[in-house]
């Protein structure tokens, strides 16, 4: 059994993504074309916002965001940015690269997600933004995460990786409920593991607001809107073609292959019955796209190499919270009791389009075992 086989999962629709790419190949414009276009304007469609912007890859994405913010004068070097503790690390070097202070909160043991009851004490007058990060898939957002941003005027930045074609059950900032339109703007990867994945690096950031679009898309050709006029110290991050291409290919079969997650997610809640397993809740109408399965329990190392012993290949969505990490050695006396807790018990199961029931039903049994 794989963990993922990004090769069976490209079965059903090989033959597209080769004509595809051909189309490309034979075009001869390879960045900056029509492709790049096609796809921004279908996510805009998908999503329902106004602005999509192909970047290099999910970190830039995110990185521009704040770098744009930077720009725009809404945000200054030494600002604080709230994040969960439990994301990979891209959200918080997003943040730190743009030589903003990152405040990192503990998450919720349900959801895995950020703790939005307990942001409220780490506002200071140095706060800007909140990122949400939609981990394993799962959105992050309610109507006090909408209050408290409203009350201290705090930009919401949506860390979407893995969470596309996922739904809130209220609404965002915009009356809208697609993840990646809920707040001021939001970060997604096309990282080929991604739900919605390319077959190399690729990026994106949507959202509603004009200006946030025209500079991120500024910053990311080099700061240039007019070529060989730079208003900005820029970067080079753009999506290129053939991922484009590819993107458009798959963007389909994104809605048919959340749905298989969803099933395979409610045939686990239905056949792990071991009490010593804590399930992640369903939630209803979309609202997770199961981009992970997590389980939790104490006896996480121990299950672990029984399934391995199985073949049931599993992984630890993540095994280091934030603020432990070598790379931020300033945060790692901080103490957040849960995030803590929970990184020595989760346990990420299988779950991808290509998987079978018999596949599903035998990890169920030999977890329950
Ligand atoms: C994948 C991922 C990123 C970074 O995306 P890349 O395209 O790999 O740069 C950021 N945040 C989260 C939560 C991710 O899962």
């Amino acid at each position: 059994m794989d963990f993922l086989n990004l090769n069976k999962i490209s079965e059903p629709y090989r033959k597209e993504l080769v004509e595809a790419a051909t189309e490309v190949i034979n075009s001869g414009c390879y960045i900056r074309g029509e492709k790049c276009k096609e796809f921004e304007d279908l996510l805009c469609r998908y999503l329902g916002c106004n602005y999509v912007v192909g970047t290099g890859n999910g970190l830039d994405a995110l990185k521009l965001i704040f770098r744009a913010y930077i720009e725009m004068g809404v945000m200054a070097e030494g600002d604080e940015v709230i994040l969960p503790a439990n994301t990979f690390i891209a959200t918080m070097i997003a943040v730190t690269e743009n030589r903003l202070n990152p405040v990192i909160a503990d998450i919720d043991a349900t959801t895995l997600n950020l703790d939005i009851d307990n942001i409220e004490k780490l506002i200071t007058p140095r706060t800007k933004a909140i990122i949400p990060v939609h981990l394993y898939g799962r959105c992050c957002w309610s109507n006090q995460l909408k209050d408290i941003a409203h009350k201290y005027n705090l930009k919401i930045v949506e860390d979407n990786a893995q969470a596309m074609g996922a739904k809130s059950i209220v609404k965002g900032l915009n009356n809208s409920y697609m993840c990646g339109t809920l707040g001021d703007a939001a970060a997604t990867s096309f990282y080929p593991v991604k739900n919605l994945g390319a077959l190399g690096d690729g990026g994106a950031v949507t959202t509603n607001d004009a200006k946030l679009a025209e500079v991120v898309r500024a910053l990311s050709n080099y700061g240039s809107e007019e070529k060989y006029i730079h208003k900005y110290v820029g970067i080079n991050s753009r999506l290129d073609e053939i991922q484009a291409a590819m993107l458009c290919v798959k963007l389909k079969y994104l809605d048919i292959e959340n749905r298989r997650r969803a099933e395979i997610a409610e045939q686990y809640d239905k056949n792990i019955t071991n009490n010593k397993i804590i399930k992640p809740v369903l939630g209803e109408n979309g609202e997770c796209v199961w981009h992970q399965y997590v389980i939790r329990t104490e006896n996480r190392n121990y299950l672990m190499q029984k399934l391995e012993e199985q073949g049931i290949p599993t992984m630890i969505h993540y095994p280091t919270p934030l603020h432990k990490h070598e790379a931020y050695k300033e945060y790692n006396t901080l103490h957040l009791p849960i995030a803590e807790k929970c990184a020595t018990e989760i346990l990420s199961l299988p779950i991808n389009p290509a998987m079978s029931d018999d596949d599903v039903l035998m990890v169920a049994e030999v977890v329950n075992k």
